[in-house]
């Protein structure tokens, strides 16, 4: 099931998408509820939520797709160097600042982004040349926290996970080294586009599930969820070891090579630059850099 969260005659709303993507009909819920997209529906009360207008669909013309999650509750948790080429074209062109110098982390790196800094699909992701001269994108499939648990062991993981989205984890590259913590570099306002919808937990085979980018129609990420090298129990197990999770919290897995620092000499995004992620089955995430 894809479920989106979008602004139409000035109100939000949270639907469910039909079968061939081209409708949505939206779910029964009070204005202050769909607010809070898809985290509406991961509330207890939320089970059997019925629909309403199942007979007069949405097209997309008549709606503002916004993020699925427009603010995150907490923090979205991001895993850094979780694709075994990733972690080579970084140490080999110069970016690796964990001091790793390309060898396979023996525990999931783990930083965070600001729920601020989410956006649309479609939304511009803003470039500020005063703060980055090396604004960078990374394509990434994101876990949907659906059940709180805290030392969750592996195989009942996947039993908390609701769904998926796909976000963009954009980063400053200059401004990650210089502060040495990846934070600021990170969370800059703008640098989480995320969506364009949620999918449920059963529309991923994470055995086998294709995540490519382009930036203007130009393939520079082909990756796949198998080549994960912690998969997403283990970064749950570990995540959850200290710290509870609850429902509607985001761990974005890991970027496969093919981010702009990865080439030589590297290639970071500039003004109207277009970064179109896909991932099957959720869709596919587009933003252009705006210049400020
Ligand atoms: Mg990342």
């Amino acid at each position: 099931m894809r479920i989106a969260t979008y602004r139409t005659e000035n109100r939000v709303e949270v639907g469910v998408l039909s079968e061939d993507g081209s409708s949505i009909t939206p779910y029964d819920l009070p204005v202050e509820r769909a607010e809070r997209g898809v985290l509406a529906l991961l509330e207890p009360e939320a089970a059997l939520l019925p629909l309403r207008d199942v007979d007069r669909p949405l097209g997309f013309n008549a709606i503002e797709l916004l993020a699925p999650i427009p603010r995150p509750r907490r923090n979205i948790i991001c895993v850094g160097k979780n694709y075994y080429d990733h972690v080579q074209e970084i140490a080999e062109q110069g970016f690796d600042t964990t001091g790793g110098g390309g060898n396979v982390p023996g525990a999931p790196i783990v930083f965070s982004k600001f729920p601020e800094c989410v956006i649309a699909s479609g939304a511009p992701i803003r470039w500020d040349a005063r703060v980055t001269t090396a604004l960078d994108y990374e394509a990434e499939l994101a876990v949907i926290i659906g059940r709180e648990g805290r030392a969750i062991a592996q195989v009942d993981a996947m039993d908390h996970v609701w769904g998926y989205t796909i976000i963009n984890d954009v980063s400053a590259r200059d401004v990650q080294s210089n502060h040495v913590q990846w934070l600021l570099g990170k969370s800059q306002d703008g640098f989480c586009p995320m969506g364009p919808f949620a999918v449920t937990r059963d529309a991923i085979d994470l055995t086998d599930t294709p995540i490519r980018c382009w930036v203007n129609d130009e393939l520079r990420q082909d990756g796949n969820t198998s080549l994960m090298m912690f998969d997403i129990p283990t970064l749950i197990e570990s995540i959850s070891a200290g710290i509870t999770l609850y429902p509607g919290d985001i761990i974005a897995t890991g970027t496969p090579a093919g981010v702009g620092a990865g080439f030589s000499p590297s290639r970071f995004l500039t003004a109207d630059d277009r970064v179109r992620i896909e991932i099957p089955g959720i869709g596919t995430l587009e933003n252009r850099v705006k210049a400020y």
